[in-house]
């Protein structure tokens, strides 16, 4: 049980379909560990096909009356669900670090940020406006309304298991379409959680509704696979988001995705030293490296370089690494074997190469999924950890010698999602940052994500944004209205 207020609930841990929570008819559930430990937590309803299409049919039975709900209603229900949430923050923050590892100082962020979705898209659910003009001929009018996409699909992963979770439904409720969400298998308690804090809060039966899969591909393509369903939103990595894009081009279903990211970190000789360390722990450290937006690659110019390797090494070695939950951990566990020997992989390729080892480079001796925060220096070229996603507490560094050279560095690469730029010369950073082929920069500070501002990337790390009216669009067809004047 969370330190302070218990939760006024018991954590779901069945389907959430229509107004009930079911569980599998198999009988069969999905076991959920605590990566800090490797013990089993408990388990949750491994939903069959046949399950899954009864939250296809929740959500139809919901979606007329629920398009037709009026913006003003949907969006008080969304600001409810905000203040739900906050009110929630306390355990649902030590929700996500028990199931997920990462320090209850990152899920508490979480809890807000997701939080912060809802806000965001109740201000919007009454702000989706049309057009009218005049056809260039003056003879008719050209009418443009925004009308919910319909049936949504959202599949979220583990790294924000309550954040990726309301970027989603909060833009689809407020465009007024209906969602199943399917998450992730590591971390399904925070999203069950959630979707009961919503119910609670006001939002009808099957507008959200929620199963678990232990494999997820057959269910998501029976669901993909239904005629009701015309909308698709995915956050993952690229590999998984080809496979659905493959599924949802058979009944050609609109697709939002948020893939895998190599952010490059770029460091001028002109950067305020304190500010880059201060944004590199953000950008590096923010749940322990696992984000899509973390920085991967870390170019830094030659006459700032050698500082920088030092300055950064001190700040992550001083982290203090361990269960999440436990008072004072900053960095906190990696979500799974796999992950950590990904990172070993991804390190020990770095080393045979050439690269040097300043802090860390060895998973921690102990129970659970511990990588100590780690900086490798001098990365050679061809390295794997520049052309792959660590996902973890390891920065990799590079000097280079001319702007020209960096932004080629950084482009170098499939993914183009987010980019750090750092220069006191903003006329340099901001010419910079146009050149680098990526979704969003981060000038001069160690974080892009927000409610407010487009997230999404641009070559391989995805389509579509989430977040600002961007994200509400997603969710909306334009109707165009020919009307004779
Ligand atoms: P990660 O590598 O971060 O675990 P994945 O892309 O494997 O990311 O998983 C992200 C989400 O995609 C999870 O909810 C997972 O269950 C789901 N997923 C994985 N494979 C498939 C698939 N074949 N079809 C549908 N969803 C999938």
């Amino acid at each position: 049980t969370p330190a302070g207020r218990p939760a006024p609930f018991a954590i779901p841990t069945d389907s959430l379909i229509g107004d009930a929570w079911v569980p599998s008819a198999s009988g069969k559930r999905i076991k959920i560990a605590d990566p800090a430990t490797g013990a089993v937590l408990t388990s949750v309803a491994d939903a069959s096909v046949d399950e899954a299409m009864g939250a296809v049919d929740a959500a139809e039975a919901a979606a007329a009356a629920w398009a037709a709900t009026a913006p003003r209603k949907r969006a008080n229900i969304l600001i409810a669900c905000f203040h739900a949430m906050m009110a929630e923050q306390e355990w649902l923050a030590h929700l996500i670090s028990l199931e997920n590892g990462k320090a209850l100082t990152d899920a508490r962020g979480e809890v807000a940020y997701a939080a912060e979705f809802f806000r965001w898209y109740a201000e919007e659910a009454v702000r989706v406006n049309g057009e009218l003009s005049v056809s260039p001929t003056g003879g008719n009018r050209i009418l443009v309304q925004y009308q919910p996409i319909g049936i949504a699909l959202l599949i979220t992963p583990w790294n924000f298991p309550a954040a990726m979770a309301t970027r989603k439904i909060a833009p689809a409720l407020a465009a007024g379409c209906t969602v199943i969400l399917k998450p992730a298998e590591e971390t399904p308690l925070t999203a069950l959680a959630v979707a009961e804090i919503m119910r609670r809060a006001g939002v009808p039966a099957g507008v959200v509704n929620v199963v678990n899969a232990s494999d997820p591909g057959p269910v998501c393509s029976a669901i993909l696979h239904d005629p009701r369903v015309r909308k698709l939103s995915f956050t993952g990595s690229t590999e998984v988001g080809r496979i659905l894009l493959r599924e949802a081009a058979d009944q050609v279903i609109s697709s939002s995705m948020e893939l895998g990211g190599n952010a490059p970190f770029l460091v001028f000789d002109d950067a305020d030293l304190d500010a880059a360390i201060e944004g590199a722990m953000v950008a590096k450290m923010r749940n322990a490296g696992e984000a899509c937006t973390a920085a991967n690659r870390f170019y830094v110019q030659r006459g700032i370089h050698d500082a920088f390797v030092e300055r950064l090494s001190a700040a992550m070695g001083a982290l203090t690494v361990g269960p999440g939950t436990e008072p004072g951990t900053q960095c906190g566990a990696m979500i799974n074997r796999a992950s950590i020997q990904k990172i070993e992989r991804l390190v020990a390729d770095a080393v045979s190469r050439g690269a040097e080892v300043k802090l860390g480079g060895q998973t921690l001796d102990r129970p659970g999924w511990f990588y100590p925060p780690s900086v490798i220096a001098n990365v050679q070229p061809g390295s794997e950890i520049l052309s792959t996603e660590v996902f973890g507490p390891v920065a990799a560094v590079i000097p280079f010698d001319e702007a020209d050279e960096a932004v080629a560095l950084a482009n170098a690469t499939e993914y183009g999602l987010a980019a750090y730029v750092y220069s006191e010369d903003l006329r340099r950073a901001l010419q910079i940052a146009e050149r680098i082929e990526c979704g969003m920069v981060a000038v001069n500070r160690g974080l892009v994500s927000d409610a407010a501002a487009p997230f999404g990337g641009v070559k391989q790390s995805g389509l579509g944004r989430e977040g600002s009216h961007h994200g509400l669009i997603e969710y909306c067809e334009a109707k165009y209205i020919a009307v004779s004047w």
